[in-house]
């Protein structure tokens, strides 16, 4: 889309989550529409852009992938700092990333405050499977009902392997931002 000309807004945006969940693969996948199965840690650009429009404006993500700070908790702060969005990674097959990506909305909200657009991602879908009527979702979902009611988070089951929901995660974020008038 070209979005010269149009009015745009310029939103920082930042993954958080436990290591390996995929926060670096979403990005991938959302900024060129890719995806490895091989693990390379982030290196080079403290940050990504992308554009998605809304109605005839734009929206300019910066997106701070952390680049494996996340084991190094005392730096996280410096990478959500000033955030407007974020997104809260979890491996939907992985329960202790689920309590994981809770410590981090609690983090945001207690750092950043309630006007932050925050989007709770479970990802890795793909991966989901059904033994007879046994699935191995390893989070409940009534779970996940309650913790984004009481934090006001959007949900999104995602997977950055095939795609599914990544932009979708994006734009819902987008319709949430509120343009100045
Ligand atoms: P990060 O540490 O949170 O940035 O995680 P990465 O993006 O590096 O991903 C960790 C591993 O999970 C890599 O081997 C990815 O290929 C894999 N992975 C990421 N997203 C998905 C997904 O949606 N499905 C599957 N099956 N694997 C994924």
């Amino acid at each position: 889309t070209n979005t010269a000309g149009i009015p745009t807004l310029t939103i920082k945006l930042v993954l958080l989550g436990e290591s390996a969940v995929g926060k670096s693969s979403i990005v991938l996948r959302f900024i060129s529409n890719d995806f490895t199965e091989s693990r390379e840690p982030t290196i080079g650009a403290a940050f990504l852009t992308k554009r998605i429009t809304r109605d005839d404006k734009a929206i300019k993500f910066e997106i701070w992938d952390t680049a494996g700070q996340e084991r190094f908790a005392p730096l996280a702060p410096m990478y959500y700092r000033n955030a407007q969005a974020a997104l809260v990674v979890f491996d939907i097959t992985n329960e202790q990333s689920f309590r994981k990506a809770q410590d981090w909305v609690e983090e945001l909200h207690e750092k950043l405050g309630d006007n932050i657009i925050i989007a709770l991602v479970g990802n890795k879908m793909d991966l989901l499977t059904m033994q007879g009527e046994i699935s191995n979702r390893a989070v409940n979902e009534d779970e996940i009902q309650n913790l984004c009611q009481q934090e006001n988070l959007l949900y999104f089951e995602v997977s950055a392997k095939t795609g599914k929901n990544i932009h979708e995660v994006f734009q819902a974020v987008g319709e949430k931002i509120p343009f100045p008038t």
